[in-house]
């Protein structure tokens, strides 16, 4: 087993062989007595390397599965010894074997303080860029334990990528939920170069790392952070579930560090000003940041919505892309309980199917939805929301069942932090720790999309 790669094709390469036996969970194919003990995963370079290559390789990751699961990589510095711990990463600048763009010496924990444990060819393909970054995704699935997809003993005869010898099926293995077609760690993958995680990837990372606390506020693959108190900087660091990182972000209300009970905001407004705490019993405030519109992010990464399809049929709320589409962009009034969209109409329960629907706001069967532990509740009959079977299908239908704490049922709430006059909470990058947070224009653009778990 030490003899064999984790050898990658992603990027537009083809199939190359791999890789060691053993165990085996999720819609990914994982090696659990490889997971790392985490959630930090230290990262560095072995060699030196271009910054522009360097910067591809840490956003893609970042904002793949270090944003979808409680995982954070960390460090991303020339590394100091051949066999410091954590990952270590060897960019190199040719191809590497006949048409691999990357690989890894084996999976999860097999890399940790290896050097050269993982290589990504910084020059690979004809769009470098693009090649680049799916190597980093799919080479990181391998550094977080993750197999090819097509190893999976439940892998379909039409899918014949990969070598034959070297990429056989585990022994040993089991798998839960389907098979994956859309896995980034799928060499059947109609995308070659996939740059997002599927439902899939999502929801198999988590099932092995978990979800991000609760209570984070996070952006990209970074939480935010602060020391607390009056004037303290508010900070994007690496996720650790630690009091520093615990916020209060209903919609519609100011965002709180929970800590300290102050207020996320500033004192003029303007744009290009630092995002802070502040008392704002005390002081005079110009703004402080709320979620508006939010979109309701649901178990493998899909949101509440309509389908497209659906339109003209009943309005029943099911798994859709998320988006800033108006059926799936919600406002919380925290006093009713209630859940309006940006068309004005509201989430409802049918009584009998349980499932959620649009309705009138002023139908008198009105739900009082909550949010807490993760979850959203209906306090009328305290059971929580689930895309039906836990489907991480597009278009499954939402209802209410009882609560679980399953990951079927974990929610996180994703949308701008807008001030009163109309400004946005942004970062510089996704990807980089301190990059202290300022208000902007707001724009339809990453370095604004925050995600908060309730
Ligand atoms: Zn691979």
């Amino acid at each position: 087993m030490l003899s064999s790669l984790a050898g990658c094709g992603s990027g537009g390469g083809a199939p190359a062989p791999d890789e060691p036996t053993s165990t085996t969970t999720a819609p990914l194919f994982a090696n659990l007595a490889k997971r790392w003990p985490g959630p930090a995963i230290p990262v560095c370079w072995d060699v030196p390397s271009d910054a522009t290559s360097r910067g591809w390789v840490k956003d893609s990751v970042e904002r793949t599965w270090a944003q979808a699961a409680n995982i954070a990589f960390t460090g991303w510095l020339d590394c100091t010894s051949s066999n410091q711990p954590g990952v270590h990463v060897y960019p190199s600048n040719y191809t590497v074997g006949d048409n691999r763009t990357g690989l890894t010496l084996g999976v999860g924990t097999d890399v940790d303080g290896v050097y050269g444990g993982v290589t990504i060819d910084i020059q690979c393909g004809q769009d470098t860029e693009t090649c680049v970054r799916a190597t980093a995704i799919h080479e990181f699935g391998h550094v977080l334990g993750f197999y090819h997809e097509q190893q999976r003993p439940d892998t379909p005869s039409t899918c014949t990528a990969g070598n034959a010898a070297d990429d056989a099926q585990e022994p040993g293995g089991t798998t839960l939920g389907p098979w994956d077609i859309n896995s980034v760690m799928n060499y059947c993958n109609p995308n070659p170069s996939p740059l997002q995680l599927s439902p899939g990837d999502v929801f198999g990372v988590q099932s092995v790392y978990g979800r991000k606390p609760s209570g984070s506020l996070y952006i990209g693959g970074n939480c935010l952070d602060s020391f607390g108190g009056d004037n303290a900087a508010a900070y994007p660091f690496h996720c650790d579930g630690s009091s520093s990182q615990q916020w209060s972000a209903l919609p519609g209300s100011p965002v709180r560090h929970v800590a300290d009970s102050l207020t996320l905001g500033g004192y003029h407004g303007t744009v290009g000003e630092q995002v802070m705490l502040h008392a704002s019993t005390t002081q005079p405030v110009a703004f402080d940041g709320t979620f508006q519109w939010i979109n309701l992010v649901s178990n493998g990464g899909l949101c509440l919505g309509t389908a497209a399809a659906a339109f003209g049929r009943p309005p029943e709320i099911v798994n859709v892309e998320c988006g800033t589409v108006s059926d799936r962009t919600w406002i919380y009034d925290a006093s009713r309980g209630q859940l309006k969209n940006e068309n004005g109409v509201c989430m409802l329960v049918d009584a009998s199917t349980r499932r959620l629907f649009y309705g009138g706001c002023s139908a008198s069967s009105q739900p009082r939805w909550a949010f807490g532990l993760g979850m959203m509740i209906d306090l009328t009959t305290h059971e929580c929301v689930e895309a039906q079977g836990g489907s991480l299908a597009q278009g499954a239908p939402f209802v209410t069942a009882s609560c679980d704490y399953s990951l079927a049922q974990q929610m996180t709430l994703q949308g701008t932090l807008r001030t009163p006059s109309g400004f946005c909470l942004n970062v510089a990058t996704v990807d980089e720790v301190w990059s202290m947070p300022t208000l902007q224009w707001c724009a339809p653009q990453e370095t604004q999309l925050v995600r908060w778990v309730p």
